[in-house]
């Protein structure tokens, strides 16, 4: 090995903290091997046989193939192939050269002889495979964080922050299970903004979309903690509330209407109020979230029709949906 490699070598981690000079020797069986850019030294279907010592040039690891992003770089004094050094399976990644590189590939056995001839060796290998444990925990962490973000995010309708259509379709059906099971009441609602076109027209969208948001945190802040709203549609909001009678259900309504009709939406030098037409439904032995929709956007119709800012009951068999 010429001194400018030794040099290199001697700075790997594999080394630190130990006398280079009195192992140097089982090293004779190791080889330089240059990689151009874009070359591959480990891939997941060949075996390996060597841990790799990065001298110089800069590696990319990838978990699955080329094409998915990059999961980790290797830097000189880093190495390459540790995993399969212990198991003795395929390496778990694909390594590149990011760059043109250098790496002195060490035969497994004579790694192992060096950590039978220095215990500061076998320490450093055993720092070397937790510190790439560690950081696969990690990656696995920050994925899994991810992933529930993600998820979030799906359901969560990103201009009022409740809840959407989508997690409505998940919750709604799984509350009036958990209702039925208990065999408790419950009712469903249809919350609309009265006019909200004129809103728009009038203010302009910025403003249709603060009282939407002001509307929407009004409803969570006075609905039981039980309950559940998502955001319908445009300016629709459904709530399901579990364990509410018709006359509890028609109160809550009321409750709402009247503090939404008393608020005041500011936004600059515009102050506004809007009102809230609401259509309800009790529970009934065979509803479906589709169907209690139905009949509570029906109720909903008729509140519109007479007059708005008011709260309407479905009639039940007498009155069909629409
Ligand atoms: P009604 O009292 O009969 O409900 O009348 P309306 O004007 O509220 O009903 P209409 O269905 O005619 O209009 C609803 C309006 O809501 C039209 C649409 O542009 C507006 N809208 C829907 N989603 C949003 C939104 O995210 N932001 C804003 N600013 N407006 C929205
Ligand atoms: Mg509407
Ligand atoms: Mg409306």
């Amino acid at each position: 090995m010429n001194p400018a490699d030794r040099t290199l070598t001697e700075q790997n981690l594999l080394f630190h903290g130990m006398d280079f000079a009195s192992v140097e020797y089982l090293l004779e069986r190791s080889s330089v091997r240059s990689l151009a850019a874009g070359e591959k030294l480990l891939q997941p279907d060949t075996p390996n046989r060597h841990l790799h010592l990065i001298l110089e040039g800069k590696l990319s690891v990838y978990l699955v193939a080329q094409e998915t992003l990059e999961y980790t770089t290797l830097l000189p004094g880093e190495c390459a192939g540790e995993i399969s050094l212990v198991d003795g399976k395929h390496p778990s990644a694909l390594v590149v050269a990011a760059e043109p590189a250098r790496v002195l590939c060490v035969p497994h056995d004579t790694v192992w002889s060096l950590a039978d001839h220095s215990h500061e060796i076998a320490r450093n290998l055993l720092e070397i495979i937790a510190g790439r444990m560690r950081n696969d925990n990690m990656a696995l962490i920050a994925s899994q964080n991810r992933k529930t973000q993600f998820e979030h995010q799906a359901y969560v309708d990103a201009l009022t922050g409740i809840y959407n259509r989508r997690w409505m379709g998940n919750a709604f059906p799984r509350a009036l299970q958990r209702c039925a099971l208990d065999k408790l009441p419950y009712a469903v609602m249809l919350v609309d903004i009265d006019h909200f076109k004129q809103v728009n027209d009038t203010y302009g969208h910025l403003v249709g979309d603060l009282a939407l948001k002001v509307v929407a945190r009004c409803m969570a802040e006075n609905l039981r903690p039980h309950d559940l709203l998502v955001r319908y549609g445009g300016e629709e909001f459904a709530v399901l509330l579990p364990d509410a009678g018709p006359e509890e259900a028609k109160a809550i309504a009321e409750r709402l209407r009247a503090m939404i009709a008393d608020t005041e939406i500011s936004c600059c030098d515009i102050a506004l109020r809007v009102t809230i037409s609401i259509g309800i439904t009790p529970s009934r032995h065979e509803g479906t979230v589709e169907n209690l929709i139905r009949e509570a956007d029906h109720a909903l119709y008729r509140a519109k029709e007479l007059g708005r800012n008011r709260v309407e009951v479905f009639a039940g068999t007498g009155e069909a949906p629409a």
